[in-house]
């Protein structure tokens, strides 16, 4: 169990900005940009590379959560998400999570 599924099940809290049956938002404890929110599926998938077809409908909701908390949470100006996968893409929580930055004028390439 990591320690994302003991914020779903509410064993550890966390500054949640949204949720619904199928995902939870909260605010990274360690943000790298003035807005920074995870978005997670409730399920437990370890990450993008564990995908299939039967996560279609759960990964186009997730995107579409995206917008709404950007919305909701004043980002008119743009933002970023980004999703880390494996160890060389610098995953560090084995629960697939996407990353969500704002508030700030992002710089491009990342690192
Ligand atoms: P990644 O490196 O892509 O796996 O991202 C994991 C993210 O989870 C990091 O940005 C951490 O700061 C964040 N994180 C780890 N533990 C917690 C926690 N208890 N509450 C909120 N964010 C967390």
């Amino acid at each position: 169990m990591t320690i994302f599924h003991k914020i779903i099940n509410r064993e550890i809290p966390a500054d949640i900005v949204y949720e619904d049956d199928l995902c939870l938002a909260f605010r990274d404890i360690n943000a790298q940009a003035p807005t920074h929110v995870l978005i997670i599926p409730k399920e437990q998938i370890v990450s993008l590379d564990e995908l299939d077809s039967d996560h279609q409908l759960l990964m186009g909701h997730l995107l579409l959560k995206v917008r709404e908390v950007a919305k909701s949470l004043g980002l008119s100006g743009g933002y970023r998400i980004a999703v880390n996968c494996g160890e060389d893409g610098g995953q560090s929580v084995d629960h697939l999570h996407i990353h969500l930055f704002g508030g700030r004028k992002l710089n491009w390439p990342p690192g």
